[in-house]
């Protein structure tokens, strides 16, 4: 056996035991709260068609605004802070 078959069934595996939780998300961190920041407004309210790029975060998905995670709640924005994509 290869090791790049070995690596291939590991990564199976840990897909399988990875459940609904995508393993490229954002992780919850002092980085990337998940809080409520009703300070937080833009101009519009995002969706698919906003423009604003989408970026997974934990169990739910953020847009990406000024590089800051933008997570819309209700009235406002909850900022889930900054990131820095390669
Ligand atoms: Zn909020
Ligand atoms: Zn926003
Ligand atoms: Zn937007
Ligand atoms: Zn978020």
């Amino acid at each position: 056996m290869t090791a790049t078959s070995i690596i291939c069934m590991m990564a199976i595996l840990h897909h399988v035991h990875g459940d609904h939780v995508d393993e490229h998300a954002l992780a919850v961190s002092a980085t990337n709260p998940v809080h409520c920041t009703p300070q937080t407004r833009c101009s519009h309210k995002h969706g698919p068609a906003c423009g604003h790029e989408t970026v997974p975060h934990a169990d739910h998905v953020d847009y990406l605004v000024d590089g800051r995670l933008h997570h819309p709640h209700g009235d406002h924005c909850d900022d889930h802070g900054s990131v820095h994509l390669a």
